[in-house]
């Protein structure tokens, strides 16, 4: 087998009559969403036949503060390996374009999910607030903050497990160095952001993640109004409305993330130890246990199966490991997490069957939220 330049995408050449439009090793299949300045489209590795969600990015089109964030979320992606974090395969680049290749979620939006489903029981929630949770930690213990959590960016893959996306606001923090970039979508933002205070990113996060599960367990948003001043005045106020199906426990944990003075805010370590979110003992046991079976492959640790299967398809092994170590993130790498995708994949459908997907609950209704 011949393997192409290690970074060039090669042709996005135009389909001659029912041919699939390529870029490097890819076929492209079809758009999967837009965002401000990318399209996301769902390709096929022409290698490993597995589905991955490219982001294609006309540079172009973009200012150099806004080229400055794409390659930010890249590189922020680049340090990320988590089993609830859309993993990064490959980066393709040429004068013009850039292409971001990706984990493919493949039962989409939990914002689709939840306007065609109608709000989540409150023990389904807790089990995806919990691989929420361990991915926004981890971020966290990485220095890392997301800065647009929402339901929009919480995508789900083919057994339902959280994966989380978009790291176009996100950046980089430490402790004691306050943010100050108004980020994220308005019925999520905290209501420092409101106020343009410098805040602390974490903080920023847990708010956002109170949104979350407010919006799991309701179907709607705790903050709307019919104008941003109107939304802005209820986010610094810190009002909403409790529904009457809503547990104590649930309420309780809400109130407790959603505070308006982010120093009085639950941390991530206290959430973790809440009674709402120990309740069913097998909800975090299911986030850690794919936590820990996954992705904990140090630098030189890598999968033997996988550089075997590699080098029964010609690819070099040298090559391979030094595009690992380099983080060259090309068409080696590629290969190599595409396969090992494949293993994981594998085990936590195992892991799934073991678990169970968890009960609707009943009195769900098919909801509408606005999209932000
Ligand atoms: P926005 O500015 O609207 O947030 P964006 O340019 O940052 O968008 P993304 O949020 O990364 O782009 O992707 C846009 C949409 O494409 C997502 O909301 C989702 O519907 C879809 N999408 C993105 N990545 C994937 C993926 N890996 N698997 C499945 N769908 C995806
Ligand atoms: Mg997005």
């Amino acid at each position: 087998m011949v393997i192409m330049s290690e970074s060039g995408p090669g042709s996005q050449s135009s389909p001659p009559h029912g041919r699939p439009l390529q870029v490097g090793f890819y076929e492209i299949i079809r758009t999967l969403g837009k965002g401000n300045f990318a399209v996301v489209k769902l390709a096929r590795h022409k290698v490993t036949k597995t589905q991955v969600a490219i982001k294609i990015i006309d540079k172009t089109r973009l200012n150099s503060s806004n080229l400055e964030k794409i390659y930010r979320e890249v590189q922020i992606m680049k340090l990320l390996n988590h089993p609830h974090i859309i993993k990064l395969y490959q980066v393709m680049e040429t004068k013009d374009m850039l292409y971001i290749v990706t984990e493919y979620a493949k039962n989409g939006e939990m914002f689709d999910y939840l306007t065609s489903n109608g709000r989540m029981s409150e023990g389904e929630a807790r089990k995806k607030f919990w691989q929420i949770l361990m991915a926004v930690d981890y971020c966290h213990r990485h220095h890392i903050v997301h800065r647009d959590l929402k339901t929009e960016n919480l995508l789900l893959d083919a057994n339902m497990n959280i994966k989380l996306a978009d790291f176009g606001f996100g950046n980089f923090y430490n402790s004691g160095e306050p943010l100050s970039t108004w980020c994220g979508s308005p019925p999520y933002a905290a209501p420092e952001v409101f106020e343009g205070k410098e805040y602390e990113g974490p903080q920023l996060d847990i708010w956002s993640l109170g949104v979350v599960l407010y919006v799991l367990v309701c179907g709607s948003l705790p903050f709307d109004g019919a104008s941003l001043p109107a939304l802005r005045q209820r986010v610094t106020e810190g009002r909403f409305r409790i529904p009457f199906f809503m547990s104590q426990d649930c309420e309780n944990l809400i109130r407790k993330m959603l505070v308006v003075d982010p120093a009085k805010r639950i941390t991530i370590a206290q959430i973790k130890q809440h009674r709402w979110m120990l309740a069913d003992p097998s909800a975090p046991l299911q986030a850690l246990s794919l936590s820990i079976t996954d992705y904990n492959s140090n630098l030189g640790d890598y999968s033997e199966p996988v550089l075997s299967i590699m080098q029964t398809l010609g690819i070099d092994r040298q090559r391979t490991i030094e595009s690992l170590q380099n983080s060259s993130y090309n068409h080696f790498s590629a290969i190599y997490y595409l396969l090992l995708e494949r293993v994981k994949e594998h085990r936590s459908q195992q892991l799934s069957r073991q678990c169970g997907p968890g009960p609707r609950g009943p009195g769900a209704h098919p909801t509408r939220l606005p999209r932000r």
